[in-house]
């Protein structure tokens, strides 16, 4: 186990303990209980809800600002539950945002709409599409309200602090030092090219989803129908466009078959704003727009794994455990389950100065059969559904029949919607965790 103080923590010390504080004191320059890596979703939930129950907790984040372009925006109903308990619903809701019911095809048949959120037994049946930067923002703001919180941004990890076999910290590095953080527990949420899974040596098991895809920006104009429920996809020649309502914008994700993007470049900007009206007639005006690739940012969508989420001292959340196939958006909501899920199961030891690989196994426990579960519902999809879609000529997409039928049988009619909006199970704060 690594030797760190419960700085700012209520505990009574022994003489044997502060002996051991001084001497760790000299080797390092700072400690805290728990050091995450990485201020996505993940990182910044866990650290809030670590710092709420007393926790000292650092949060070490590489970029100076949250200001990335691209990043998923969606939040689900299962994280605005979590807001809820959180209190911090109401004001996730005062950031700029637009709202998803669910999506809508066209298809050889007429207009599909595989599920509608709407049909939720929740206080939001919706996805809330805020900024991430906002979302980000609001929940360090939050953070910083408990004194056992602190951030760093700008502080890029770049290497592990073992001893004896356990992680103890991390190293990391800003534009004007180095240091040391070392801490009882380090958590690697730093997304899916994680620098600390690498470190640890633990390798994920990938599947490549057929796909790939390119995210950009068009503008509204004057005379722009409505998204109807917020998403809308349309399909031609083995191309897919999906467009989601964002208020002020047009997000839209033109996806095509894996490996293709340099047929895709080579082909022309001309040629892919033709690409884009094939699919979407309406956007013929707002094309134009589009003077550059620099505004077309590719997403290589990828899927994966790792075995084994932790090692003494260490915990890999979020997608540096588990990346999510973009079918269905769900990626932040896994990552902030996580987030829950380790707090829950790990605040008290935490607080009590202990944590070994049974608390961390029962974390990968609780969320690697949900991640499994959405995974293979995605690996379905992609196949029976996209993969099908980007080998057709044809002008419109068919939806097999049983999946047709499924959504229509009324009982079974609101288990996409509880899936997408939830996952496999619900997950909530532990009572504990709740302000007193
Ligand atoms: C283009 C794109 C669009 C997406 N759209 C959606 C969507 O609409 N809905 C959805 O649910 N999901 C979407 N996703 C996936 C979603 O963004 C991720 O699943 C989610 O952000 C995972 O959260 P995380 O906290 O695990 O990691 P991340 O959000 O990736 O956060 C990791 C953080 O760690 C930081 N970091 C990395 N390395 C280091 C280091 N060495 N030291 C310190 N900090 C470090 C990064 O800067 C980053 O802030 C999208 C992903 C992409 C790439």
């Amino acid at each position: 186990m690594c030797n760190v103080t419960p700085s700012g923590i209520n505990h009574a010390w022994s003489d044997k303990e502060e002996a051991s504080f001084s001497r760790e004191l000299e080797m390092t320059n700072e400690e805290t209980r728990c050091v995450i890596a990485g201020a996505g979703p993940g990182g910044a939930m866990l650290a809030l809800l670590l710092a709420r129950r007393g926790v000292p907790v650092t949060l070490l984040e590489m970029h100076k600002d949250f200001d990335r372009e691209f990043r998923g925006d969606t939040v689900h109903p299962s994280t605005l539950e979590i807001l809820d308990q959180l209190a911090l619903a109401e004001k996730v809701h005062e950031i700029p945002h637009s709202k998803v019911y669910g999506p809508s095809f066209m298809t050889s048949k007429g207009l599909f709409q595989p599920f509608d959120l709407r049909r939720l037994k929740s206080k939001f049946p919706y996805i809330l599409v805020v900024p991430q930067a906002k979302f980000l923002e609001l929940l360090t703001r939050e953070a910083a309200h408990y004194p056992e919180f602190r951030l760093k941004m700008g502080a890029n990890v770049f290497d592990l602090i073992r001893e004896n076999g356990t992680v103890c910290g991390v190293r990391y590095q800003t534009s004007e030092t180095q240091g040391e953080m070392r801490a009882l527990l380090t958590v690697g949420a730093d997304g899916r090219h994680s620098r600390v899974r690498h470190l640890a040596a633990i390798e994920p098991v990938k599947t490549s989803p057929p796909m790939d895809v390119l995210w950009f920006k068009l503008p509204k104009l004057g005379g722009d129908k409505d998204a109807g429920s917020g998403l809308m996809g349309s399909f031609r020649g083995g191309r897919i466009l999906v467009v989601l309502d964002r208020n002020d914008h047009w997000q839209v994700a033109f996806v095509f078959p894996k490996g293709q993007y340099q047929q895709v470049r080579a082909t022309g900007l001309d040629a892919m704003k033709q690409a884009i009206v094939a699919l979407e007639p309406s956007f013929a005006e707002h094309v134009q727009t589009l003077h550059d690739w620099q505004q077309l940012m590719l997403l290589s969508v990828e899927s994966s794994r790792c075995p084994r989420w932790h090692q003494p001292g260490l915990l890999l959340i979020g997608d540096a455990a588990h990346v999510m196939s973009p079918v269905g958006g769900v990626g932040i909501n896994y990552a902030i389950q996580d987030a829950v899920v380790a707090a829950n199961l790990l605040a008290k030891p935490l607080l009590e100065g202990r944590v070994d690989e049974q608390h961390l196994s029962e974390v990968q426990r609780q969320r690697e059969h949900p991640t499994r579960f959405m995974q293979g519902l995605q690996a379905m999809m992609q196949k029976r559904v996209l993969a099908p879609a980007l080998a057709s000529t044809q002008a419109t997409i068919q939806v097999p029949w049983l999946i047709r039928f499924l959504v229509q049988v009324p009982i079974l009619k609101d288990l996409p919607p509880r899936l997408i909006g939830f996952g496999l199970r619900r997950v909530r704060i532990d009572e504990n965790a709740l302000p007193r």
